[in-house]
């Protein structure tokens, strides 16, 4: 490609929406373009690296035995109203209605539609194991879409479904899913990690997630270095501090006036926060309104794991969020700063599974001004639901070995999923066993957000200049800078070993523009193109610069070499991934 007659428009300034590098260097390099909030184009360069990434994904995909088909983004609501998702799903889920008023969404994902295909397709266990996918844009409507490709509201993902006769056989389509992710994700050229993740209220079932890591990703990962526990912030699961063997002493109240965080009640009553109880105040809202008012209770130096809580609660996130304290104290007798587990009527009283081994404990009175000292588990206040509720961080005790737990920031680009019998079950997909008795089709989810890699790649791929693409997903493999565009010498040099690269079967571009070297190197960067040969004042004697994207000084090579080297490393960086 000359760029003489390209389509790029790389912009010098940073635009105001964009505060991580990825969304500023993908902005810059005119890759990507703004239509509204959180939806997004792709120009020519970004879109040469999004088809490269579902290549690889393809590959990658097509190798495992999957086999690609693609369906309609438009989903009918019958369908997530058999799975009963059409509610649970919640506001992200993007509703519209065609001019019948007949209901549908812009798919988030896609487990509905495949079960329906299946189901209606598949009758007899001859048919399975499948695994069925498809790379296709999907639609979430966001709260908060940010960071450019990563969160937005519209995104491609390749979704993949597979389908079982049994647990062992999902364990197995699972297990070729979790191969076929590494594969993928390290051929893109990313430093990523599997970690356990959260499988929802349903509870129970297989799920990781590949986090790629980077300093601005939304996602926490707890690991620890001297065992194999590596998980997502919301599923780790926490140490109870160990129980107390103190006497059970009498309950006495406390003033505490005006003292109504735990940092104010410990300052009032001279206690440490691990001897207070910390309370949260939700309320559920199901389809018809207001369904109960949850009271939560943790040590008081501790954090609350919301995901933990609505796991719990078996209710969707959307479904809870902080009570009115008013209204809830008027149906259950709580106050507002003051409130604590005896003496709460109507509300559902979830405990941290670590509470009922501490003893004399301060927790609220639910009354105003006044704490309760010496508030005992069994004697004082029982949970309707104790159970893990505890935010893991650094330096928390490992749940496997004991020893301090890492953190670090990350951005979810894949998650595979054993769903079980969830969709089956709901949707009614079934199939004939060797006796002809009618089972239930055991299914699993895989997604990557292709969009959401590509953007990730760039995280961990760039400098003060650009994007450093790596050589697998970059849109071009070389840029021949061509110094002098009126120079007849420079220009037949350059043009020269634009046709040998191309013959060699490296893309390449030649930078022809009527513009100056500055510019032009400098657009080099910003695009990020893996190996940059230069033609200017030497081409008379057959010498080029030949530069690295990452290296920081040029070297002159002649013409020859520099091709036949540039053809070797693109060759030795893509097949070096596979
Ligand atoms: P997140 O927790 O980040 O919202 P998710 O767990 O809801 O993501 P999945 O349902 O697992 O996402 O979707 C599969 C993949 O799609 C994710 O691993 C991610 O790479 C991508 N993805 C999800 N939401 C978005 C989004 N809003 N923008 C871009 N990519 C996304
Ligand atoms: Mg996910």
């Amino acid at each position: 490609m000359r760029l003489s007659q390209a389509h790029i428009n790389t912009l010098r300034e940073v635009p105001g929406e964009a505060e991580i590098p990825s969304h500023i260097w993908l902005l810059r390099s005119g890759m990507i373009r703004k239509t509204v909030s959180g939806i997004y184009g792709f120009m020519p360069f970004g879109w040469r690296t999004v088809r490269k990434i579902e290549a690889i994904i393809r590959e990658e995909m097509d190798a495992s035995g999957a086999q690609e088909i693609l369906m309609s983004a438009m989903q009918p609501a019958e369908l997530w109203r058999e799975s009963g998702r059409w509610f649970a799903y919640g506001p992200e889920l993007w509703r519209v209605e065609d001019r019948h008023g007949r209901e549908f969404c812009l798919g988030p994902t896609a487990e509905e539609v495949f079960t329906d295909i299946v189901r209606n397709e598949i009758d007899s266990h001859r048919r399975l194991p499948l695994n069925l996918y498809q790379i296709q844009t999907k639609y979430r409507d966001e709260a908060r879409p940010r960071y450019g490709l990563m969160r937005s509201r519209e995104f491609i993902m390749k979704d993949a479904y597979s389908f079982d006769r049994d647990w062992e056989g999902l364990d197995r389509s699972y297990r070729a899913m979790y191969d076929a992710y590494e594969k993928i994700f390290s051929r893109c050229g990313l430093a990523f990690r599997p970690v356990d993740a959260d499988s929802g209220a349903m509870g129970g079932r297989d799920t990781q997630e590949f986090i790629a890591l980077c300093e601005y990703g939304e996602n926490d990962v707890v690991y620890c270095e001297h065992c194999e526990m590596a998980a997502t912030a919301e599923r780790a699961a926490g140490a109870d501090a160990a129980p107390s063997n103190e006497a059970v002493l009498p309950v006495a109240e406390a003033p505490t006036p005006g003292a109504k965080t735990i940092e104010a009640v410990a300052d009032c009553l001279g206690l440490p926060k691990e001897k207070t109880v910390k309370a949260l105040l939700f309320a559920v809202h199901d389809e018809q309104g207001l369904k109960e008012y949850v009271a939560a209770f943790i040590r008081g130096d501790r954090e609350l794991n919301m995901t933990k809580l609505v796991n719990a609660l078996g209710v969707a996130e959307h479904m809870i969020e902080f009570a009115d304290e008013r209204a809830m104290g008027a149906a259950t007798g709580s106050v507002a700063g003051y409130t604590g587990p005896t003496g709460l009527h109507d509300c559902r009283i979830v405990v941290d599974s670590e509470l009922p081994g501490l003893r004399n404990l301060c927790a609220g009175a639910c009354k105003e001004g006044y704490h309760l000292l010496n508030v005992n588990y069994g004697r004082d206040y029982e949970g309707d639901i104790v159970t893990d509720l505890k935010l893991v961080g650094e330096g928390d005790p490992c749940p496997v070995c004991g020893e301090p737990l890492s953190v670090a920031r990350g951005i979810e680009v894949g998650q595979i999923f054993k769903l079980g019998t969830k969709y089956s079950e709901s949707m009614g997909a079934r199939y004939r066993d060797e006796n002809q008795e009618e089972q239930l089709i055991v299914m699993g989810c895989y997604g990557i957000g292709v969009t959401r890699t590509m953007a990730a790649v760039v995280e961990q791929n760039h400098d003060d200049k650009g994007i450093i693409w790596p050589m697998s997903v970059a849109p071009y493999h070389v840029i021949v800078t061509l110094v002098k565009p009126d120079d007849a010498t420079q220009r037949a040099a350059a043009e020269r070993v634009y046709a040998d690269l191309i013959d060699e079967g490296v893309e390449a571009l030649l930078d022809d523009r009527d513009e100056r070297p500055g510019v032009k190197f400098n657009d080099a960067d910003i695009l990020g193109v893996p190996i940059r040969i230069t033609v200017g004042k030497k081409a008379v004697e057959g010498i080029v610069e030949y530069k690295p994207r990452r290296a920081t000084e040029a070297m002159e090579l002649p013409a020859e070499e520099a091709i036949a080297r540039a053809a070797a490393t693109v060759r030795a960086e893509i097949r070096g991934k596979r």
